[in-house]
């Protein structure tokens, strides 16, 4: 018996030596008294507070992140009494004001009559995964952001430009308010590449992206590179004639920069060609129409000689 005795005594000795050398942190809380049976003492490397000072439930409770305490708290209470093993991550506060993700993997101990008895359960130190996590999240959204934005002249690019026009389109239809849509394109920009060379010849694209986009006044207002040397600027509950004095502002900040394009058959400086729609969509117009009448205004101011507006006819 003796034996017996001191075999199961240094057997848990060695249970206990496991569980407080291994990297997560074991607990033990009884379900009545909702108070730690026991915690692993590594916690106080983990988290500063010392082994001891994890008496009840509450004190795990209230040293967490005020963020994450109130659903971890309610998920973990509502499992533990549908006696369902369950899993959670927070952020668990240090006793110097810091916080640590920390994973609490927990299993439910029922008495033999189904009725649970105690909650065991280890917890991992996840900062590491967490901060790679938010890494990959960070650099997720940068991929996001570089997708809608033209890669030369930084504005936003033909796809956002597609997005932006449906909402605004299905928005104007709904409540029955005017559209307005402007584009541009350079006068005679092959000779200007031809002369200036392609290099410059992008940085006068960006040049005028800048100006086009410093245009758009509203908030609502939305400027994107349309393709090539072609520009595109949304503006939503705008009419015909706030469109026109948009178009005619746009078209004299450029000319004042006195940019230089002495192959050009308009002017001895930049000039730009614009075409205008605007419309209140009903549910029998189509966006792609409304887009390719711009473009005809836009190909009928060409005709009249460029550095000009053509509006809606
Ligand atoms: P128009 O007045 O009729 O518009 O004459 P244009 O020479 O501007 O004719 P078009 O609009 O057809 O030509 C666009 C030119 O713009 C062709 C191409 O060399 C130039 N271009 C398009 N994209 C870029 C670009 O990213 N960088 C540079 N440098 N040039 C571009
Ligand atoms: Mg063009
Ligand atoms: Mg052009």
């Amino acid at each position: 018996m003796t034996d017996v005795a001191t075999y199961s005594e240094r057997d848990g000795a060695v249970y206990k030596t496991l569980l407080e050398s291994t990297k997560a942190i074991p607990w033990k809380i009884d379900w009545k008294s909702m108070a730690f049976e026991y915690i692993g003492p590594q916690i106080e490397e983990l988290l500063g507070w010392s082994q001891n000072s994890w008496k009840s439930v509450e004190d795990w409770a209230t040293r967490m992140h005020p963020e994450d305490q109130s659903w971890v708290v309610d998920f973990c209470v509502a499992q533990s009494q549908s006696g369902i093993d369950h899993e959670a991550d927070y952020r668990a506060l240090t006793s110097d004001g810091g916080y640590v993700w920390i994973r609490d993997v927990v299993h439910v101990v029922r008495d033999e009559a189904g009725d649970v008895e105690a909650l065991i359960g280890f917890m991992f130190d996840i900062s590491e995964r967490k901060k790679i996590e938010e890494k990959l999240a960070k650099l997720q959204k940068e991929l996001e952001e570089l997708s809608f934005k033209d890669g030369l002249t930084g504005v936003a690019n033909r796809r956002m430009f597609d997005s932006i026009m449906q909402v605004e389109w299905t928005n104007a239809r709904r409540n029955a308010q005017p559209l307005s849509l402007i584009m541009f394109d350079i006068d005679y920009f092959k000779q200007y590449n031809d002369l200036y060379g392609h290099l410059q010849g992008d940085e006068c694209l960006k040049q005028v992206a800048r100006l086009l986009e410093s245009a758009a006044a509203r908030s609502r207002d939305f400027f994107a590179r349309y393709g090539g040397e072609e520009f595109v600027m949304v503006l939503p509950e705008t009419d015909a004639n706030a469109a026109a004095l948009v178009a005619e502002r746009c078209r004299k900040l450029i000319f004042k920069q006195q940019i230089p394009h002495q192959s050009s058959l308009v002017s001895q400086m930049l000039t730009v060609s614009m075409g205008t729609a605007t419309l209140v969509p009903s549910a029998d117009d189509k966006l792609t129409d409304f887009i390719d009448s711009a473009d005809r205004q836009l190909y009928r101011a060409k005709e009249n000689g460029r550095n000009c507006v053509v509006h809606t006819a």
